[in-house]
């Protein structure tokens, strides 16, 4: 599924491009490894990422900038090197985030694709309480509702739920999703 970045949106192209070029400049051999998803490979990626399968943060289907056009990964050599490139990409206007130092996206990009993702879930269908659900978890965690959690997950304690929500937002999830049985994004 690596794809081109010349699948992504007009305004990443360019400066996706010339991220590239600059990191293999520098000798890290830069290498893309996903531009745009479609909602079945993200739908996969996710499943595999719950399953313990993959170490990088995967947003759940309808939720990732990747879905949009509007992110890309890529890695280098060595590794580490991705906070230098994470630091360029900021500079340049770009998002970026340590928690998952693969992931270059327009400014906003994630927050966009959760709130698409939010909307698809304001639908029916089988998915939807899902998804509403994790949307849900995505405002308790923004917003450390220690009540909402208690109130979501009868039986938690006050100092588990506080525990749980100082996780950064993607260990939350998981562990939010394997705390609750959702049939839709289990294997
Ligand atoms: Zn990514």
């Amino acid at each position: 599924m690596g794809g081109s970045i010349y699948d992504l949106v007009d305004d990443l192209q360019d400066a996706a491009a010339a991220l590239v070029d600059a990191a293999g400049a520098a000798g890290l051999q830069p290498r893309v490894t996903s531009t745009v998803r479609t909602r079945s490979e993200q739908g996969r990626l996710y499943r595999g990422y719950l399953a313990g399968a993959r170490g990088y943060p995967v947003a759940p289907p309808g939720f990732s900038a990747h879905e949009y056009g509007e992110a890309f990964d890529m890695v280098v050599s060595p590794m580490e090197a991705l906070a230098d490139v994470g630091y360029t990409w900021q500079q340049w206007g770009g998002g970026w985030n340590p928690a998952d130092a693969i992931h270059f996206e327009l400014p906003g990009a994630s927050a966009r694709a959760k709130q698409a993702g939010s909307e698809l879930g304001a639908g029916s269908g089988p998915g939807a309480s899902a998804t509403g659900l994790i949307t849900t978890a995505t405002d308790f965690w923004l917003g450390s509702n220690v009540a909402g959690l208690l109130r979501l997950i009868p039986g938690l304690s006050h100092s588990e739920a506080l525990a749980v929500l100082s996780q950064p937002y993607e260990s939350f999830q998981k562990w939010l999703i394997s705390s609750i049985s959702l049939p839709t994004f289990r294997l």
